[in-house]
């Protein structure tokens, strides 16, 4: 609404004219939907003449000439087509043309006047002495200075095109050919390049008059068509972009796209009359002085069009196009999407976007939601057949958690990728699952490309899930380095957050956290590494707390040996548990658990064992005699410890048993902490 009326706004209702004729005020009407101004009121103050032809509008302005099509939002001027807001239309038997063409385009290419959007003014500029003309040629390059594009929508009018089989009703070829060439179109001019039309509307062309839109002040002709598959096994399987020059067609595949897209032919009234077209192609393929050019223009194409393409990249390709044949300029014939392909087209494009965005949550540090996309990439690429859509199905199910679906897509691309990027990818999937799984091994392995990877994103990626390992392995001058190298714009967060998550593992003692906490609460105030910072600050909290029972320091000691990964500090937490109140139930039980962490003192703790706690079920299981007590003493201790958690350190739902990378001997004890979360 606030729109609606900021436009409303925008567009005066009338607008001045000044001129050496004098001075008119022409009123804007809008009823047609956009501002628009009748052409015959034009006419005295600027001095312009209409003149009309069925649809056809030629506006003559000094020495412009501004051919329209009533209904179509563009005109010629020049050869080039320019876009506008809005059509011409007539009414009441007036010529209606757009305000934007008066405002905007009028000044640009007539220069003598300028318009001022405030006073909703046009002005003639004083006659300027005649000056030398304007340099054509870039001097040093020989290049012309503008260059101008001829598209050219395929098909038209009577001819729909390929109808396809999965068009939504009503769409045929030839619509969504002008809908893309359109697009192009204004992309193009929006770029500063000069463009012309074949067609701006729905009409049919002959195949043989298309090239000559482009002939003397033309670079480029590129043609616009959609693909389609005849009836068969793989009919709306198949889907992807190919590029065409012309030339003779090599495969059976290249001369049926020819063959189809030549078919128009039968639609026109006049003949080529050049003794048939098989005649007239071969002349052509002899004359075709820019088949060098062309193929590397359809190089490049194919190139920029497959990258973001959802369906396969289907390559460079010749074929002899009528269409083609005739352009004295480097020529391509682009199937931008095949009609018949079934449901993987939009999957596999929904797929990418979500892919898109989980990375961009990823790297904004917002890491459960960027899970959610993730699984949703996985979900929409399990429809496609591609290299691609396996390795987006294996990444979607890493990435969110889901590491036992991924094995399948994974085994299944494995040895079957050529692509580096893709293998890549890959490879970086299975290194996430791999450590997951704690199989080091094989995530060292999988990483190994790539952490060589040419792409900077797929390195960074690389470098953090090598500094999680290093951290699994408390190789935290390792994680450090990792995390250090792993700086695309957001990880920084989560490197800084692995940093401070490697000095916990070193810590000694309680006091070395605090420092931490203190710089992990400063992080969590950042942009990105929130979600990680917030949970390890919980977590520090939990553990700094005074804890006054026997039980809560055993809890606050297995949330440093199974959260914070913090060996030193587990282990004293144990002793200091054991020592504190040695009559406790949990001092011979935090004694054995002391052992896991603390390897190099196993002598001492055991002696300590068997001298004070010979007796206790715990020393007896230890020794490898199980026994009821011990069961009851277990029970008893989960009872406080439950209670324990009941009353304030929550266990995070979901929370899950965490298998150490170094095995406490058995029995194990107690409960563990919840495990520091993971991407
Ligand atoms: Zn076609």
């Amino acid at each position: 609404m606030m729109f609606l009326v900021l436009l409303a706004a925008l567009i005066p209702q009338q607008v001045l004219i000044a001129t050496s004729r004098g001075q008119a005020s022409i009123p804007v009407t809008n009823e047609a939907g956009t501002a628009a101004v009748a052409a015959v009121l034009l006419a005295q103050p600027l001095g312009l003449t209409v003149s009309l032809d069925g649809s056809a509008a030629r506006v003559t302005l000094g020495t412009r000439v501004f051919d329209f099509d009533v209904g179509a939002p563009f005109f010629r001027c020049d050869s080039a087509a320019f876009p506008l807001v809005g059509a011409p239309y007539i009414a009441r038997d007036t010529l209606f043309l757009p305000l934007h063409w008066l405002t905007d385009y009028v000044p640009r290419l007539a220069r003598r006047y300028r318009w001022d959007p405030v006073l909703a003014r046009l002005d003639e500029r004083p006659a300027l002495a005649p000056t030398t003309a304007a340099p054509t040629a870039n001097p040093i390059t020989g290049l012309r200075l503008a260059h101008t594009i001829v598209v050219d929508p395929g098909h038209g009018g009577i001819d729909p095109g390929n109808p396809g089989l999965t068009l939504p009703r009503g769409i045929t070829e030839k619509d969504i050919t002008l809908g893309i060439g359109k697009l192009l179109s204004a992309e193009l001019v929006r770029r500063g390049l000069n463009v012309v039309l074949t067609r701006a509307t729905d009409t049919l062309i002959d195949l043989a008059s298309r090239p000559l839109f482009c002939r003397a002040d033309c670079d480029l002709f590129v043609s616009i068509h959609v693909n389609s598959m005849p009836a068969g096994r793989r009919q709306t399987q198949v889907n992807g972009v190919e590029t065409y020059f012309v030339s003779d067609a090599k495969t059976e595949d290249q001369k049926r796209v020819a063959q189809m897209e030549n078919d128009a032919l039968r639609f026109e009234t006049s003949s080529t009359g050049t003794g048939g077209p098989l005649g007239f192609i071969l002349n052509d393929l002899q004359l075709n002085e820019y088949l060098r050019e062309s193929a590397r223009l359809a190089e490049l194409v194919q190139g920029k069009v497959a990258a973001i393409h959802p369906g396969e990249d289907r390559g460079v390709q010749q074929g002899p196009f009528l269409v083609l044949a005739a352009a004295r300029r480097p020529s391509i014939l682009v199937e931008t999407g095949f009609a018949t392909n079934r449901g993987s087209y939009n999957a596999m494009w929904n797929a990418e976007q979500h892919a898109r965005d989980a990375r961009r949550l990823e790297q904004l540090g917002q890491t459960a939601e960027a899970r959610a996309q993730w699984a949703q990439a996985a979900a929409k690429a399990r429809a496609g057949r591609t290299a691609k859509a396996l390795v987006l199905q294996a990444e979607g199910l890493a990435y969110s958690g889901s590491c036992q679906d991924a094995a399948t897509p994974l085994a299944r691309a494995q040895g079957s990728l050529t692509e580096v990027a893709l293998r890549e990818r890959m490879d970086l999937a299975d290194a996430v699952c791999a450590l997951a799984a704690g199989d080091l091994a094989r995530a060292d392995a999988a990483l190994a490309m790539p952490l060589a990877s040419r792409n900077a994103e797929r390195r960074s990626r690389a470098e953090f899930v090598a500094g999680q390992a290093a951290l699994v392995r408390w190789d935290y001058d390792a994680a450090i380095v990792h995390f250090n190298r792993s700086r695309v714009p957001g990880a920084a967060g989560r490197a800084l957050v692995g940093q401070q998550r490697a000095l916990i593992t070193r810590a000694a003692q309680l006091a070395d956290l605090k420092p931490i906490a203190a710089e992990l609460s400063r992080l969590r105030s950042g942009a990105s590494g929130t979600e990680d910072a917030s949970h390890l600050v919980d977590l520090l909290t939990q553990v700094l707390a005074v804890a006054e029972t026997p039980g809560a320091r055993f809890r606050v000691a297995e949330l440093a040996r199974d959260s914070l990964q913090a060996p030193a500090l587990a282990g004293r937490l144990f002793l200091e548990t054991a020592t504190g109140d040695t009559a406790s139930l949990f001092a011979p039980k935090a004694l054995i658990a002391a052992l896991s962490v603390l390897p190099d003192r196993r002598d001492s703790i055991v002696a300590l064992l068997d001298a004070r706690y010979a007796a206790s079920p715990y020393t007896r299981a230890f020794h490898g005699d199980p026994s009821v007590a011990y069961v009851a003493a277990e029970d008893s201790l989960a009872r406080e410890m439950g209670m324990h958690v009941a009353r304030g350190a929550a266990v995070p739902a979901g929370a899950r048993l965490q298998v150490l990378p170094r095995e406490p001997p058995p029995p194990t004890p107690g409960r563990r902490g919840p495990p520091v979360d993971r991407p």
